[in-house]
């Protein structure tokens, strides 16, 4: 018997998106401005594709206007460069993101150097994390998958403050700003990776568990205290010969047995996915905002 509340991140996307929707018109009605993001996606990898075509059907959906820039797998590392350099100097593109994983000859930290800060909508240049690791600084964009974690949390009226927090990865995009983040919602976090021994014995502590691993259902019912609220990022194909695509997504998380012992819990597909790409609209429209000083 299940009886974990189900933690709907399609249906809070779909609100937050309603509400960008609006502001987008209003800002398109008083200063007649339209936010615009950039993608720019380097190889042929089909995941990387279908997460940037998901991306530009949600800016069309919303108002925002997107410029897109896919480049062959041997493109060299300048040219990125130079797609970076010209959309920090445009003014109708607010929002620059470079879709990762890029090909391995090219040096990731260049490039996300690369990007002006003004315009980092998915929060990943040094200066954007390092601001959201200090104490009385502000990032000027936090990283989307982990917002939209927190962002489920607070729509879900779910208690941060004081509460065991446990982290499962460490990566620059997902575990690491959302343990910092969790940190300044004052939460006491933990931190498991690859080299954590016992994982299980610190999970079992959490109230709040993100889950963002790569590991299909690592996460048994047994490592989970009753009553937490569980996060799972995690998106990972399993053989399924009863679907037609010949696979399933599932998460790190093991639903079936967590469901009966959390007291939420996201779905995977329909938690954190829809989540962040409705963050990166966000961080789009702040963007926008912030540049032309409209409130
Ligand atoms: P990475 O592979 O970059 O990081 C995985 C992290 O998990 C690492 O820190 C690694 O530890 C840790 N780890 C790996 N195996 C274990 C293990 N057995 N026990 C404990 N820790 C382990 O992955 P990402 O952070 O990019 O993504 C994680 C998952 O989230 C993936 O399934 C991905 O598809 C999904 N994802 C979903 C998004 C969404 O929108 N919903 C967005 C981005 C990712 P170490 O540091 O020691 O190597």
């Amino acid at each position: 018997e299940a009886s974990a509340k189900v933690i709907d991140g399609k249906s809070v996307a779909k609100d937050i998106q309603g509400e960008i929707t609006a502001e987008i018109s209003r800002m398109k009605n008083e200063i007649g401005v339209v936010p615009g993001l950039a993608v720019i996606l380097v190889g042929d990898r089909k995941d990387s594709a279908t997460y940037v075509r998901n991306k530009k059907k949600s800016c069309e959906s919303v108002g925002i206007k997107s410029y897109e820039v896919c480049l062959p797998q041997d493109s060299r590392e300048e040219e990125v460069l130079e797609h970076i350099s010209s959309f920090n100097n445009d003014p109708a593109v607010h929002g620059i993101l470079v879709q990762l994983p890029l090909p391995s000859h090219m040096n990731e930290q260049n490039i996300l150097n690369a990007v002006c800060i003004e315009k980092d909508v998915d929060g990943f240049h040094p200066l954007n994390i390092g601001r959201l690791a200090m104490r009385g600084r502000e990032p000027l964009f936090v990283p989307c998958t982990p917002k939209g974690c927190i962002e489920l949390l607070h729509r879900y009226n779910v208690d941060i403050k004081g509460k065991n927090a446990v982290v499962i990865g460490r990566s620059n995009i997902v575990g690491m700003p959302a343990a910092l983040l969790l940190q300044r919602e004052d939460a006491t976090v933990s931190i498991i990776h690859s080299k954590t021994k016992n994982p299980e014995e610190i999970t079992k502590q959490a109230d709040i568990i993100i889950a963002a691993v790569g590991q299909p259902n690592m996460v048994r019912g047994s490592w989970i205290k009753p009553g937490a609220v569980l996060i799972d990022v995690g998106i990972n194909p399993v053989e399924d010969s009863t679907r037609p695509r010949g696979y399933r997504l599932v998460g790190d998380i093991c639903y079936e047995e967590a469901c009966k012992i959390a007291s939420a819990i996201t779905p995977v597909p329909g938690g954190v996915g829809p989540m962040t790409i409705a963050m990166l609209l966000s961080n789009t429209l702040t963007s926008a905002k912030r540049i032309h000083n409209f409130n």
